[in-house]
């Protein structure tokens, strides 16, 4: 059974206040709070475990390997890959989408081109920027209608033999919608031999997902935004491609022998995960993914449906209140603004005032922001332990700025 108090009691950091009011956390596609069990995986690592992996023959060192390992087989798991080296250890979506931007670079030349859509993170515009850059290739941009939907037949018109490489998100941050990307792999597929990149950032939160069966060539995602602690995140990439690709980063780890002569690499995964890797926090990533299942995927997602369907419908009671996305398929996201209150950071400070943390601004999609014609908006994402009490306090707490700011 879904018990809201029971999983809320697993969260330490839910009963504390800010600015004497009972934290109301909703700012989760930002970053989601951490259970007590991946805090204690964390805590355990370093007060029994702490050893580097991989080089030891000593018994720390062998279990450090085996925990992290053990970790790995379950993120494979979690994301149905089809073997466990497939999945590379990363310090989070950001530093996957650099990597594979970077080890794509022999691939293309002047004139290819790369295709991304208007509701991209900067995280997967910038890399793809450089690697043009780098190799004369050029960006293509799927537009958005006024409902911040993707206008697919402009991806139709824009994927040719030309077409190398296309990198979509599951789900918008900014705006939380989700995206067809079914539809985008299958005509990619078909039209082209494209590299196929999913960023999966505010997806792996809320879906179930399956990387063979969306047939993506790389998927990537933070740990951090799915109960995990910062600076952990996947790589996922197909095993032929992997790898045929050379390496990202050289050091330690990566290599099978080293000389001045020439190097040879390692397999996969250690192929793309040179130096000391995060052992404690890859470690907790696992245990983030154990918290996910024990409470069920399925229970989260209708969970934050419920939250959301139900945030969107007071929310819009609000007059002169508009939700970017509105008519959109979308999760865990509610993005507005108040007509006639310009900055969205003036209402996010008078609902932190009261104890409740939403995220304004940008959100990292300058982009989006620059198709509505606004600087900003107030963003409330939910996670799993999120109440219905909570969304009306948020209720409150906008009409409130509402009222001081008109
Ligand atoms: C957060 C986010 C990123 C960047 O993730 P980091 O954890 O900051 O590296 C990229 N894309 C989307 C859709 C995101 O939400």
């Amino acid at each position: 059974m879904f018990d809201i108090q029971e999983i809320r009691s697993q969260f330490s950091i839910l009963d504390r206040e800010v600015n004497g009011k009972p934290l109301v956390y909703l700012d989760n596609a930002a970053t989601s709070q951490k259970p007590n069990s991946v805090l204690e995986v964390c805590h355990a690592y370093y007060t029994e475990l702490n050893a580097n992996v991989h080089r030891g023959i000593h018994t720390l060192s062998q279990l450090a390997t085996e925990e992290m390992e053990l970790s790995r087989r379950k993120i494979q798991k979690f994301i149905n890959a089809e073997h466990d080296f497939e999945v590379i250890f990363t310090k989070g979506t950001t530093e996957g989408l650099n990597l594979i931007s970077y080890i794509l670079t022999q691939k293309l030349k002047k004139d290819d081109e790369i295709i991304i859509s208007y509701l991209e993170h900067h995280s997967n515009i910038v890399p793809w920027q450089l690697l043009c850059e780098r190799t004369g290739a050029k960006l293509r941009v799927i537009p958005i209608d006024e409902n911040g939907i993707l206008q697919l037949d402009y991806f139709d018109k824009f994927l040719s033999e030309k077409t190398k490489v296309v990198s979509v998100n599951q789900v918008s941050n900014a705006l939380g919608i989700v995206n067809p990307i079914e539809e985008i792999i299958a005509k990619t597929r078909k039209n082209t031999d494209a590299y196929v990149v999913i960023d999966g950032a505010q997806s792996a939160p809320h879906f179930n997902i399956d990387v063979q069966k969306m047939d993506c060539d790389f998927f990537v995602f933070s740990g951090h935004k799915m109960y995990a602690p910062m600076g952990t995140g996947v790589l996922y990439g197909k095993r032929e491609i992997l790898e045929a690709l050379p390496p990202f980063h050289g050091g330690g780890e990566m290599i099978a022998t080293c000389s001045f002569d020439g190097t040879t690499y390692a397999g996969l995964p250690f192929k793309y995960e040179a130096g000391t890797p995060n052992v404690g926090g890859n470690i907790a990533l696992g245990a983030a993914v154990d918290f996910m299942n024990r409470v069920g995927r399925e229970n989260i997602q209708n969970h934050e449906n419920a939250l959301l369907e139900y945030a969107q419908r007071h929310l819009l009671e609000i007059e002169g209140l508009k939700v970017y996305g509105e008519k959109a398929k979308r999760v865990g996201v509610v993005s507005f603004n108040l007509e006639g209150v310009g900055i969205s950071s003036d209402v996010g400070m008078i609902l932190d005032k009261m104890g409740i943390a939403v995220r304004t601004g940008h959100h990292c999609t300058q982009p989006i922001m620059e198709f509505f014609n606004i600087a900003g908006t107030v963003r409330a994402s939910f996670a799993v332990y999120n109440t219905f009490e909570e969304i009306d306090l948020l209720v409150e707490g906008v009409k409130k700025a509402q009222r001081m700011l008109s």
